[in-house]
């Protein structure tokens, strides 16, 4: 009376299509190119994934960690993927009859080889610090966003040159938006795209700490570059970044998560903080160094490393204030690669500069390190990191593993 069991029962990788916020990172990440996406939704080819799992840590939403236990023949395709709005509801699989079913350990043997599975590294942590606050992720999403009042928007890097980045600051009233430092958000612009769909979220990482832009405020602030050319440097006019650079004082704007729970700053005392970034990769920063300054008088700080890469000093969003944070507060490394009249510097010809400072924090295990800002500078710094750990006749392949095992080397680029 029992239908049998089919021979493949396939744990199914699918991604739920109400929370992901199409921000590309898992496409980028799949090892053997499982991921992909139309104008909808992204998706994963059941007949390439082999759930080696790299994608799932950097997911910022968790949208990525849904699975389903199918007949292999009735797996669900691409194409039916394509069409979702929401994640179809579990199915049973067929009964068997218990002479026909696999023991449970048969079974899982069955779950647990995926054909060809490939192992993959992450550059950083898929863990936060031992000391870092629980985040709260995903409050607000595309179904049910928030809407933040725009009270604060000025262009931090210089007016003569090309590089346009803007402070945003956004109030949520009465509203709770609990963040924290390393957290992103993500903004729904308004308008559809070429095929007539709205558009996607765009994500921005936080600017400010825990406590507020303004502490003790309701409010956060972003740092955002207007996109006028895409990578290739050909012209393009960016949905989000020109939408949001372009926003008045009182302005609204429709706000989902927050995002992100690895990214996270350690919360015991005497936690030194390495940072290294590019551009608005110092938004982060900015919110670590903020909540460090705060607290400047309790004794509770450890040692901040900073260093920061631009083209010229009236492209480094921030640079005044920065300027003015003490000395002895911060050990600010600044890499200019086109000031004019001065060699090219980049922050990992600084970081090795500075390899004696630098190898002190890595062997003292309150250390985190965080790296933000473009995706091409990870593997710059962690060649330059490899070289100065050697250098002390370390090696860098176990201080590399206990980084990430101990959730103390964060990447966040894009
Ligand atoms: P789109 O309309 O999406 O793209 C227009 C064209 O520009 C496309 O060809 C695209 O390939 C290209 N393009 C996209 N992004 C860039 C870019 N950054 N530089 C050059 N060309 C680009 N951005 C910030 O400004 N500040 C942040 O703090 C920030 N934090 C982020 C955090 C995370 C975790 C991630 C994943 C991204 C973050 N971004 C940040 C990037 C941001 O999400 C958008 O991708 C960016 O603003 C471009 O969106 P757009 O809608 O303006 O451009």
């Amino acid at each position: 009376m029992n239908a049998p069991l089919p021979a493949q029962v396939l744990k199914q990788h699918l991604i739920d299509p109400e929370i992901c916020i199409r921000c590309n990172t898992c496409e980028e990440t799949c090892p053997v190119d499982a991921i992909t996406h139309d104008s909808n939704n992204y998706v994963v080819d059941p007949d390439i994934c082999n759930g080696c799992m790299a994608c799932v840590p950097p997911c910022p939403t968790g949208s990525i960690d849904n699975w389903r236990l199918m007949v292999r023949s009735e797996a669900y395709s691409v194409q039916e993927q394509f069409g979702w709005e929401e994640l179809p509801k579990e199915k049973a699989l067929p009964v068997v009859d218990d002479a026909a079913a696999p023991s449970s350990d048969e079974a899982s043997d069955v779950l647990a080889q995926p054909a060809a599975q490939t192992t993959f590294t992450l550059p950083g942590a898929s863990v936060p610090p031992w000391s870092a606050a629980h985040p709260y992720v995903n409050l607000y999403t595309h179904k049910a966003p928030m809407t933040a009042t725009v009270v604060g928007n000025y262009r931090v890097t210089g007016a003569d040159t090309e590089s346009d980045i803007h402070h945003i600051v956004l109030d949520f009233g009465e509203l709770p938006f609990p963040v924290l430092e390393g957290q992103s958000i993500g903004i729904l612009p308004p308008g559809v795209d070429a095929q007539g769909r709205p558009h996607h979220a765009r994500q921005y990482s936080l600017a400010s700490p825990r406590d507020g832009e303004r502490a003790g405020y309701n409010n956060l602030s972003l740092t955002v570059k207007r996109v006028t050319e895409d990578h290739g440097g050909v012209a393009a006019h960016g949905v989000c970044s020109n939408y949001l650079c372009d926003l008045a004082k009182n302005d609204t704007v429709q706000v989902i998560g927050p995002f992100g729970h690895t990214f996270l700053m350690p919360n015991h005392p005497r936690a030194n903080l390495i940072m290294i970034c590019t551009g608005t990769g110092s938004a982060p920063m900015r919110a670590m160094t903020e909540r460090y300054r705060r607290r400047i008088d309790t004794g509770e700080n450890g040692k901040l490393m900073l260093f920061f890469g631009a083209r010229t000093e009236r492209e480094l969003p921030y640079f005044g204030p920065l300027m003015k944070l003490p000395r002895d507060f911060i050990d600010i490394n600044l890499a200019l690669s086109r000031e004019p009249g001065q060699p090219k510097r980049y922050v990992q010809d600084l970081i090795r500069d500075r390899a004696g400072q630098v190898r002190e924090l890595l062997a003292d295990r309150n250390t985190c390190i965080y790296v933000c800002g473009l995706k091409g500078m990870e593997v710059g710094v962690l060649d330059a990191l490899r070289d100065v750990t050697m250098q002390g006749g370390q090696d860098w392949s176990i201080l590399h593993d206990m980084l990430r095992r101990e959730g103390r080397l964060h990447f966040e680029t894009y």
